[in-house]
């Protein structure tokens, strides 16, 4: 795939006439020694007339670089860099275009997002009754009995409330009628909350009689029956139903799923600039089928995973899966992921004191202080990050503890780099622990903005402004944040992230607490050189130098100096991924 959309390249982007005459009249006069010091100094690649923004804060800028065997090997000045230019080499002219590093998503879900294209999409909905209506249009294509699936909805984003419903939820009446002779199973656009319908209930055995699971709840009507929500991990109640079914499909159907969605994540994301992608939390099986897909150099991004399975499993297996750098640098797996709460948006978040919005309740304690620990003491044991979801302030707080204490009780002369995830909502006092512990958050720009419609509810207006997405407050006090979308839960887009980041703008009439914005370079850096550090890889990738990795961007605007305005309409020119054009935006 590299080999011919390079080709295509190479003619439609050929230097411009100058460049070529400068070009000609080295070669005509030799002035192009292929070695120096004893290096071969003909490029590969070379990028010549640009407007680079390295994140190198020795060089923050330079027009032009080389690259050899997938690396930089030069960087500078048009003048500096034309003696790499050799016959062979594949000469771009940026024509003064912005680039920088591929951006490197610091938190989502990559088979999960690959997974996300290839079912219904409920995220532009903007009523119950279009979700219904989409079913319904599925059940015409999907043989009876096969389950219909879709991701994305969310009821503080409809026009208005569904009816019938509990609590502002939707109830299974009205999806019944539509889908009589299908298992539904749609998924919140959090992921921390589904819908099911009558017919994946009976395949499940949830009734009346159900009771809730641990760190879960089957939301019922007055009359005791179940309306069709599951929040949290009573999730599993239909997942599991859902999973034998996918179980009980040949193998090889089964690979070639995996594969399509592998295949249409990594083409998500070249087209939207990431080179790099921290995924949190993939099981070992999938790991396995990753290792698979990386042997045969189908990753089309670099891949850094958080596994995610049973304590059980992690003792007996963990250390046959470490790989850092693997399959040349495109799988790399170091880190373990747990969850201990759930999402704000679905008054999962676990709180210090009760939601605003609902006293009775101050979210969900997912998995016990003892689990997780113990995860934790099986990252230390085979040297592995630790990374746990937290999204409430008690949940933020129960972790700093859990990594503070094990810190204590088994010194590292390097900090050990764990992370916490989300960090989304804290304690004002627990703010400085982060930076003080070395504990990295690991936030997303985008969910500030596309939650901010109702975070004032959930927590009141005092606790939003003190601690909900304090990204500024976090690296004022010393911590390292990084960016990410968390997609399929939001687009995987770095450009709506960034925009997010530097603006915390919703709208124009509303932005959400604008002292907390990051400034332009904070958020560059926390989209590249913060999340290679979250990663143990600073030294790989994060910022243009020579020695690092050529994952390169090329943006239509500059992001450091475009107005404001334009920066929402920043639209990806090429991705460069090993030194080798991996995705090009068609000509205007
Ligand atoms: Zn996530």
């Amino acid at each position: 795939m590299h080999k011919t959309l390079s080709l295509i390249s190479k003619r439609r982007l050929f230097p411009c006439q100058k460049m070529l005459a400068i070009l000609v009249g080295c070669l005509m006069g030799g002035c192009i020694p292929l070695t120096v010091h004893g290096q071969q100094r003909a490029a590969e690649l070379v990028l010549v007339g640009g407007n680079i923004y390295t994140v190198d804060q020795a060089r923050p800028h330079a027009e032009a670089l080389a690259v050899n065997r997938g690396r930089i090997v030069a960087i500078g000045s048009d003048q500096t860099i034309l003696p790499f230019i050799g016959p062979e080499t594949q000469v771009i002219d940026l024509k003064g275009k912005f680039a920088m590093p591929g951006f490197i998503e610091g938190h989502a879900h990559f088979v999960g997002l690959g997974e996300s294209m290839m079912m219904l999409n409920l995220h532009q909905a903007k009523t119950w009754e279009e979700i219904v209506s989409q079913v319904e249009k599925a059940t015409r294509t999907t043989p009876p009995g096969e389950w219909i699936i879709g991701r994305g909805w969310h009821q503080s984003k409809w026009d208005h409330a569904p009816s019938p419903n509990v609590n502002g939820y939707p109830t299974d009446f009205n999806m019944n009628l539509a889908a009589p002779d299908h298992p539904v199973l749609l998924t919140h656009a959090s992921g921390h909350m589904s819908f099911a319908n009558e017919y994946a209930m009976r395949l499940a055995g949830v009734d009346a009689d159900t009771t809730n699971p641990k760190g879960g709840e089957i939301i019922k009507d007055e009359n005791g029956k179940p309306i069709g929500i599951f929040r949290e991990t009573a999730q599993a109640l239909i997942q599991k139903v859902k999973t034998q079914a996918d179980n009980q499909r040949p193998q090889i159907e089964k690979q070639a799923y995996s594969q399509q969605a592998v295949e249409l994540a990594s083409q998500e994301c070249l087209k939207k600039g990431i080179t790099s992608f921290q995924d949190a939390g993939s099981s070992l099986a999938t790991v396995r089928t990753l290792r698979q897909l990386a042997d045969q150099g189908k990753l089309g991004v670099r891949l850094w995973v958080m596994i995610r399975d049973s304590n059980e499993r992690l003792h007996g297996q963990l250390a046959n899966y470490k790989m850092v750098g693997y399959a040349n640098q495109f799988l790399t797996c170091r880190a373990l992921k747990r969850s201990i709460d759930g999402a704000l948006g679905s008054h999962g978040a676990w709180l210090l004191s009760p939601y605003q919005d609902l006293p009775t309740s101050s979210g969900l304690n997912t998995a016990s202080i003892e689990s997780v620990t113990e995860t934790a003491k099986i990252g230390i044991k085979n040297d592995f990050q630790v990374c746990v979801h937290a999204i409430g302030d008690r949940a933020n707080r129960e972790v700093l503890d859990i990594y503070e204490q094990l810190f204590k009780k088994f010194p590292s002369p390097f900090p050990r780099r764990w992370r916490i995830e989300h960090a989304q909502h804290l304690h004002p006092d627990d703010i400085p622990r982060f930076g003080k512990l070395g504990v990295i958050a690991s936030m997303q720009g985008i969910h500030c903005t596309s939650d901010a419609i109702f975070v004032p509810q959930r927590l009141g207006m005092r606790r939003s402004q003190e601690g909900a997405y304090v990204w500024k407050s976090l690296i004022d006090s010393g911590a390292i944040v990084t960016n990410g979308t968390d997609a399929p839960v939001e687009d995987v887009d770095p450009i709506a992230s960034f925009y997010a980041s530097v603006t915390r703008r919703l709208t124009d009439k509303f932005t959400f607490f604008p002292e907390q914005a990051l400034t332009r370079e904070q958020a560059i850096r926390s989209y590249t050189i913060d999340n290679a550090y979250a990663a143990f890889e600073e030294n790989l990738k994060g910022s243009l130098v020579p020695g690092k990795l050529a994952d390169i961007v090329v943006l239509t605007n500059d992001l450091i100096q475009c107005d404001e305005a334009d920066i929402k309409n920043t639209r990806v020119v090429m991705t460069i991924i090993d030194g080798k054009i991996a995705y090009q935006a068609k000509p205007e």
